[in-house]
C-alpha cells in the first residue's frame, strides 16, 4: 500500500520542492498552506499531470480547529498521513525592542505551535501503526541565533527542543522525529535580501553558493526514508557548511 505524505506550507519554495519529490517516488503527497490556494492547486495539478496522487487541504497551521479538519480529511482521503512534514514557516526581521505582542505570539504561533499542533493530530494515527515519519523544518538560526531574527530564532530553536524531546518519547512507538536546519534557501522567504546581501550569504557559504529547494528536499526524502529507522531525534544541518 503507498504511503501518504502531508506537507505544511507546501505551496511553493521548500514544501513545494519536498512534494514533488515525494510524488515522484509514487507517495500519495497532501499539499497544505493557508491562504496561495491557487499555487497550491495548480501544483496538485503539475504533480497528477506527471502521473502522481496529490491533494490540497488548506489549514493554517496555528488554529486546532483547522488542522483537526484536515487531518480528518488526509484521513477519509488516504486513511492517515504516514509521513508528516512540518515545514510552515514565516520571517520577520527587526530590532526586538520593536516587537509587538501581536508579531511575536503570531510568529511563534505558526513556527512552533503550528508544529506542535500537526505532531499531536498526526501521532494517534502513527501509534496505531507503531510506525511514522515526523520530519520538522527548523533552520541554522535556531541553532546559531540570527540578530535581528530573534522571534525567528526562537521558535526555530523551540522546533529543535520539541524534535529532540518527541523523538525519545515515541522512540519505541516505531517513529522517527528529526529535524533539518536548513542554511541561506533561495525561495520566496528571501525577498528581504538584496541581490548583494545574497551575493555575501554564497560567500561566506564554504561551498561557494546559497540553497536549492531541492537540496532539503533531498534530506527530507532521506529521513522519510524505512531504512533510516535507526537515525532519531537528529538534527541534520543543510547548510554548505555555513554552519559546522
Ligand atoms: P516560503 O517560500 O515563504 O513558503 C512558506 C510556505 O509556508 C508557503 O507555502 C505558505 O503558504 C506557508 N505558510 C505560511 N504560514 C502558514 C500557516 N499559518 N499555515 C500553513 N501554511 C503556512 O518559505 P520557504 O523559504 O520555502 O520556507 C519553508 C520553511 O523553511 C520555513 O519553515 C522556513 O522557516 C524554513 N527555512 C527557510 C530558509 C530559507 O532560506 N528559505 C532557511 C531556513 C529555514 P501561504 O502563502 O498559503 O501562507
Amino acid at each position: 500500500m503507498s504511503k501518504t505524505v502531508l506537507i505544511t506550507g507546501a505551496s511553493r519554495g521548500i514544501g513545494a520542492a519536498i512534494a514533488k519529490a515525494f510524488a515522484q517516488k509514487g507517495v500519495h503527497t497532501i499539499i497544505n498552506c493557508s491562504d496561495s490556494r491557487q499555487e497550491a492547486r495548480e501544483l496538485a495539478e503539475n504533480i497528477r499531470k506527471q502521473g502522481g496522487d496529490s491533494e490540497v487541504l488548506l489549514a493554517d497551521v496555528s488554529d486546532s480547529a483547522a488542522v483537526d479538519l484536515m487531518f480528518s480529511r488526509a484521513e477519509r482521503m488516504f486513511g492517515g498521513v504516514d509521513i508528516l512534514v512540518n515545514n510552515a514557516g514565516i520571517a520577520q526581521s527587526g530590532l526586538l525592542a520593536d516587537l509587538t505582542d501581536d508579531e511575536w505570539n503570531h510568529l511563534i504561533g505558526v513556527n512552533l505551535t503550528g508544529v506542535f499542533k500537526c505532531c499531536r493530530r498526526a501521532l494517534p494515527y502513527m501509534l496505531r501503526r507503531h510506525s511514522g515519519r515526523i520530519i520538522n523544518i527548523s533552520s541554522m538560526w535556531g541553532q546559531t541565533g540570527a540578530s535581528c531574527e530573534a522571534a525567528y530564532s526562537a521558535s526555530k530553536a523551540g522546533v529543535i527542543g520539541l524534535t529532540k524531546a518527541l523523538a525519545k518519547e515515541v522512540g519505541l512507538s516505531g517513529i522517527t522525529v528529526n529535524c533539518i536546519a536548513p542554511g541561506v534557501i533561495a525561495t520566496d522567504m528571501l525577498a528581504q535580501y538584496s541581490q548583494q546581501d545574497l551575493e555575501a550569504l554564497a560567500k561566506e557559504t564554504p561551498v561557494g553558493r546559497i540553497g536549492t529547494p531541492k537540496d532539503i528536499a533531498r534530506a527530507v526524502l532521506f529521513l522519510a526514508e524505512e531504512s533510516s529507522s535507526f537515525i532519531t531525534g537528529q538534527i541534520l544541518g543543510v547548510n554548505g557548511g555555513f554552519v559546522v
